[in-house]
């Protein structure tokens, strides 16, 4: 067995194992960037039971959504619909 390659192997394999413990925390703050889909919070282009995009916290207009990417519209809606105030 040749020596000189185990402590060579053995720092690479740490360097590997340290890129993986960062993995978790890379993940999660490249996610909040994102904006989720419509599909993953049942968007629709209509009101539902008074609530709509234009009366939601989250709404950025003309027609955009500070969670949810596309276009939205005023009179859309999704799960995550919040009151705005005021
Ligand atoms: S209801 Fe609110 S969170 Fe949902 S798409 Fe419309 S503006 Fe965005």
């Amino acid at each position: 067995m040749d020596e000189t390659k185990t402590p060579k192997r053995r720092r690479s394999v740490l360097r590997a194992a340290g890129l993986a413990a960062l993995a978790p925390i890379a993940v999660p703050r490249a996610r909040a960037q994102d904006k989720l889909q419509g599909s993953m919070v049942l968007y629709q282009d209509k009101p539902k039971d008074g609530q709509k995009c234009s009366n939601c916290l989250h709404f950025q207009p003309p027609n955009a959504c500070a969670i949810v990417a596309g276009e939205i519209s005023p009179e859309g809606w999704c799960a995550v619909w919040a009151k705005k105030e005021g």
